[in-house]
């Protein structure tokens, strides 16, 4: 994590400008001059997000710590227009691929991150079954990714089909996505500003799955998702709302790949998932 306050201020301002999205806020009235607002320069965002998504406690510490003067018009999410009206019935499969294609049509063409666009193969979208009860969430596409344009294709991929399969489920049974749509070079970690560029998609794919649980798979997936600057391990093991679906965070594949020993962890954060889904548990 960043120790960039100016970073954490940045952050702040877009979870509490998603949140008011998602309330049904589709713009800001701006003054001909350009405006400033007061963070806190230590904002903590919050693990739980209330059931629209705006999250209590960093409205909170947004009203009461002073600090250095942003940029609102930086700050400010970028959202696109709403999508056309589907020609299918509400909520049916074909309704859900229809607006599932429509933003894959978006991503396709996005360039908001210009260092990712102008560097990548292709966007990494998602994929998956559009019914599924369960999102999967990880961090950013990596080479195979950027190859294939798939999510989850490399060693890490083939290692969470292994957990998948422990899990007695199929990939079928799942939609996977990542908080990036762009494989950033090198693999780095994806910058905050990527992730609010790209958080316009993973809300629209949220949406549209409209899943039962979403599992994030990875620090940046939790905290970007949750709104979090806590780590992973710490987030691992509890239940968090995202909307109306139950939130569980474990270690990425790719650590497991370095960190063997974590697998234990991750088996056991299984164990509660599928509990809390309902499904059979394997002793
Ligand atoms: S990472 Fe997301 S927001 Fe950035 S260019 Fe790619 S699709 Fe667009």
């Amino acid at each position: 994590m960043t120790d960039d306050p100016s970073l954490s201020i940045d952050r702040a301002l877009r979870q509490e400008l998603e949140g008011w999205r998602r309330a049904g806020l589709s713009h800001l009235p701006m003054p001909p001059r350009k405006r400033t607002a007061t963070t806190p320069a230590s904002a903590k965002p919050v693990a739980m997000r209330t059931p629209t998504g705006a999250s209590s406690a960093s409205r909170t510490t947004l009203k009461s710590v002073t600090a250095p003067a942003v940029s609102m018009t930086h700050a400010l999410p970028v959202v696109s227009e709403p999508l056309p009206p589907s020609p299918h019935s509400a909520g049916s499969r074909e309704d859900r691929e229809w607006r599932l294609n429509q933003l894959r049509q978006r991503v396709a063409a996005c360039t908001r991150c210009q260092e990712l666009a102008s560097a990548r193969t292709q966007t990494v979208f998602g994929v998956g079954n559009p019914e599924a009860r369960f999102l999967f969430i990880g961090e950013a596409p990596g080479a195979d990714e950027d190859a294939q344009g798939e999510p989850f294709v490399g060693a890490a991929g083939k290692l969470l089909d292994k957990i998948i399969v422990a899990c007695g489920m199929k990939r079928e049974d799942i939609y996977i996505c990542n908080i990036l749509r762009c494989r950033p070079p090198g693999n780095r970690k994806p910058l905050p500003e990527e992730a609010g560029n790209c958080r316009e998609w993973l809300d629209g794919q949220i949406a549209v799955i409209d899943p039962d649980f979403i599992v994030c798979w990875g620090a940046t997936a939790a905290q970007n998702l949750l709104g979090s600057e806590e780590s992973i391990g710490r987030l691992r093991g509890r239940s968090f709302q995202h909307g109306r679906a139950n939130v569980l965070c474990t270690y990425h594949p790719s650590y497991l790949l370095r960190n063997p020993a974590a697998k234990k962890d991750v088996w056991e954060d299984m164990k509660l998932f599928l509990k809390q889904a309902g499904l059979p548990v394997p002793a």
